[in-house]
């Protein structure tokens, strides 16, 4: 089973997938922190990011590794890339400024896409991201499209940024997730799109329990 959940940046996507994956007790793919992880390797490595063949390349040899580990009532991933944890390296905002321009490029997304049906296959699966809904698993028995407003996304982002202890400016945090959000909707491979049959959610103003509970109410189960 695959329950997928789409959005634009910031929209409560990963704690609500969380939470969800938690309660159904599935498992949880973040197919956001491997575009990352394709950017922070090649941001790393000093790589021309524009070079499609190059970049598909680097996505396809991507040693990646996933470790979903369960605290109180949220999940925590860890990501390691080729051994090395860089859990943290990939929400740098370094990473976040370059991802979207690498998650346009074809090559990088077949082999991002084979890797997300690769993982998911193996188990029951919450999925989160921008096109699960429609090109991942187009198939999945529940889909929802989580959306907030700008000013509320910036807001959102700027908490988390702060309690990690970096310094940013709310008007900027919003400009970036505007801009985020033109590129992974103007795309011409899986652009950012709610699915026919998703249930669109705006989590504007929702507590996160209010969000789960929806989606498990959809899903015909009680919190
Ligand atoms: O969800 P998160 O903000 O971590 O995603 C980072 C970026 O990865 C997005 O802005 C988008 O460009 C890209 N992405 C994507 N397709 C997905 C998930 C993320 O293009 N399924």
């Amino acid at each position: 089973m695959i329950i997928a959940i789409d959005g634009p940046a910031a929209s409560g996507k990963s704690t609500i997938a969380k939470r969800v994956a938690l309660n159904l007790g599935l498992d949880y793919l973040d197919t956001g922190a491997m575009y990352r992880a394709v950017t922070f390797k090649a941001l790393d490595k000093s790589l021309n990011t524009e070079d499609a063949v190059l970049m598909g390349r680097l996505a396809r040899d991507l040693s990646l590794e996933f470790k979903n580990k369960t605290q109180g009532d949220n999940i925590c991933i860890e990501v390691f890339l080729d051994g090395q944890d860089i859990s943290e390296e990939i929400r740098s905002p370094r990473v976040t400024a370059s991802v979207s321009a690498v998650a346009k490029i074809p090559e990088v997304r077949m082999a991002m896409v084979e890797l997300q049906r690769r993982l998911a296959g193996e188990k029951d699966t919450v999925a989160e991201g921008r096109d699960v809904g429609t090109q991942v698993f187009p198939k999945a028995e529940k889909k929802f499209f989580l959306v907030a407003s700008a000013r509320e996304r910036a807001t959102r982002r700027c908490k988390e940024f702060e309690e990690k202890g970096y310094q940013v400016d709310i008007d900027s945090l919003e400009r970036d997730i505007a801009s985020r959000d033109a590129i992974d909707s103007a795309r011409e491979n899986s652009p950012l799109r709610r699915a026919d049959d998703a249930i669109l959610i705006d989590t504007t103003r929702k507590s996160i329990e209010d969000v789960v509970t929806e989606i498990l109410e959809h899903i015909g189960r009680k919190v």
